[in-house]
Formats: C-alpha cells, sequence, structure tokens
C-alpha cells in the first residue's frame, strides 16, 4: 500500500480519501479550511497542516480543488515538494487549456500526471462509484488506474492530456440541460394535477429516465438520497453547475460549436446563482423555475 498525498477536503474530497484510506493505503490530507477537518479525521485520513507535509514522501497527490486557478498555483506548489517519479491526478472540474498547462509542468520535472474528472456526485464518491474520464499518457494512465478504482467503479481512458476534462465538460452540460427539463416536467405534472411520485414512477421507466431523474431528483419524495429531502443542502453547488456550463461555453466559443441548449442552461443557471442559488444544491433550480 502506498502513501498518498490528498489535497482539497471538500464535498466530494472528504468522501474520494476516505474510500483511499479504507483501502489500506495512508492518506495524508491538507485542506486549508477547517470545516472538514474532524470529519476527515474521523474517516481515517491524517490531516496535515501544510501542503509540504501532504506531498513530502508520497508516491501520489491527489487534488479536488475548485477551479482551474487553484489548481494551477496548488500544483506549482505539488511540483516544488513532489520527489521525481511522482503521479499527480487532478479530479477537479476544470477548464481544458489550464488542464494542459499543468501536465506540461509535472511533466517538465519529471512526474506522472493525469487529468481525471469525475461523475457520479457526493453519492458516487461515497459509495466509491464514480465514473473517472482521464486524459493522460500510456504510463500515467497505467499507474494510475489501480488507484483511481479504489474510488471509482468506471475508469475511462480518454486520451491525450487534456481530454478527460473535455468529457467532463461535455457530460455536465448534458446533466445541466437535463436537470432543467426533470424541473419543468415536474412543475408541469403539479400544475395540471399529476402527482410528483405518479411522473417519477412513469418517467423513471420511460423515455424520459435519466440521472437528473432517478439519483438527484429535484423534488422531493421519490428519491430519499437526493438533496430535495435535504433542504437542498449541496450535494452539487448551483455555483460549480453553473462554473461546468460556462466552461462548457468557453470551449463551445473557441471551437466555433454552437450548443443552443447548453448555452439556455447556463444563462439559467447564472440568474438563478445571482437570485439566492449560491450555496445551495444544483436541484433547487426546480424552484427558481417554478417562481
Ligand atoms: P468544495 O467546495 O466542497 O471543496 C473544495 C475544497 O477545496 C474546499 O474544502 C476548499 O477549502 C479547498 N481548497 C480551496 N483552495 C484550496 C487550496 N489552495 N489548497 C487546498 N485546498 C483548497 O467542492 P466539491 O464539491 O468537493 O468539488 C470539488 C471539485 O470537484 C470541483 O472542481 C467540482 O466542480 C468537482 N465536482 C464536484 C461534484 C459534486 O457533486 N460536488 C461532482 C463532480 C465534480
Amino acid at each position: 500500500m502506498s502513501i498518498i498525498g490528498f489535497i482539497g477536503l471538500g464535498n466530494m474530497g472528504v468522501p474520494m480519501a476516505a474510500n483511499l484510506a479504507t483501502a489500506g493505503h495512508t492518506v495524508l490530507g491538507f485542506d486549508p479550511a477547517p470545516d472538514a477537518h474532524a470529519s476527515a479525521a474521523a474517516r481515517g485520513i491524517r490531516v496535515v497542516e501544510t501542503l509540504h507535509s501532504a506531498v513530502e514522501g508520497a508516491d501520489a497527490v491527489m487534488t479536488m480543488l475548485p477551479s482551474g486557478a487553484i489548481v494551477c498555483a496548488v500544483w506549482d506548489a505539488i511540483i516544488a515538494s513532489a520527489q521525481r517519479g511522482t503521479l499527480l491526478i487532478d479530479s477537479s472540474t476544470i477548464d481544458v487549456d489550464s488542464a494542459r498547462t499543468i501536465h506540461t509542468r509535472a511533466k517538465a520535472v519529471g512526474l506522472l500526471s493525469l487529468d481525471a474528472p469525475v461523475s457520479g456526485g457526493t453519492e458516487g464518491a461515497g459509495a466509491g462509484t464514480l465514473t473517472f474520464m482521464v486524459g493522460g499518457d500510456a504510463q500515467s494512465f497505467a499507474a494510475g488506474e489501480p488507484l483511481l478504482a479504489r474510488m471509482g467503479s468506471r475508469i475511462v481512458h480518454c486520451g491525450a492530456p487534456g481530454n478527460g476534462q473535455a468529457a467532463k465538460i461535455c457530460n455536465n452540460m448534458i446533466l445541466g440541460v437535463t436537470m432543467i427539463a426533470v424541473s419543468e416536467a415536474f412543475n408541469l405534472a403539479d400544475r395540471v394535477g399529476l402527482s410528483r411520485q405518479s411522473l417519477f414512477d412513469v418517467a423513471s421507466a420511460s423515455s424520459g429516465q435519466c440521472y437528473a431523474l432517478t439519483t438527484h431528483c429535484p423534488v422531493p419524495g421519490p428519491v430519499p438520497t437526493a438533496s430535495s429531502n435535504h433542504g437542498y443542502r449541496p450535494g452539487f453547488a448551483s455555483e460549480l453547475m453553473l462554473k461546468d456550463l460556462s466552461l462548457s461555453q468557453d470551449v463551445a466559443a473557441a471551437s466555433g460549436t454552437t450548443t443552443q441548449l447548453g448555452s439556455l442552461a447556463c444563462d439559467i443557471f447564472d440568474r438563478f446563482v445571482a437570485q439566492g442559488g449560491r450555496g445551495r444544491d444544483y436541484a433547487a433550480v426546480v424552484e427558481f423555475l417554478r417562481a
């Protein structure tokens, strides 16, 4: 078993790092915010006081952070502390350019690197059933796959550095659009006197079936584990969904691609976040659309 540095002990980082600890790895966790320290320590993660302490001597270092700018800054610090041959894995959702930049910087000093963003949310992180979309060279992928398999049930090598982020951005554009579609369907059902449970029972076994309905159902009742039954506590915060949709629109503009529903979803989440959605799970967009 190996020593893993884990940087970013937030909603996703803690359960992911906990699964590595459960698998027998020594996990050294670092996060400047004290909020998650107690829950991380309770789940077998050794919380350390500095990033350097988490990285020095580690066989692999994972990052699970909010944005591309933060990941670039943190990777610069990691690269300064890591020993040659260490594998660096970023599982945050960030822009493709930042992902390619950090790969280049890591490779220049003899480190292996992967961009490995995830799908499956906090539910999948807790259950160890995340999907990892991975970009990086074959040597790095071979080194990282066994580790990722401790946190996920599906590991897809998408090709060259940055391609994991490209896959993630496309996937989350689908998620943002479908969460709005599912929310509008429930709001319509309410208006015409169709019960939420009836719509769920039909659509979850019909062609309307999708993750936004069956796992992250935006209305309380049908799916007990969904944030809608827990005051829309994230989960996956609305501002992170807005971030991902904005990334999709940046890539769309840069590649000359028209994504009409992606653009509309980005606009809706932009207004939702500005009008009270910040800090709430993205499924709460159902209330914004109802209003
Ligand atoms: P979060 O805000 O709960 O956690 C991020 C953590 O990073 C925080 O604890 C913060 O203190 C820490 N952090 C910020 N700056 C830091 C720094 N310089 N050094 C060390 N730690 C630092 O976010 P999250 O929900 O865990 O998401 C993390 C990433 O995963 C994001 O990129 C998000 O888009 C992606 N993601 C989230 C979900 C989800 O359902 N929450 C699903 C898939 C992907």
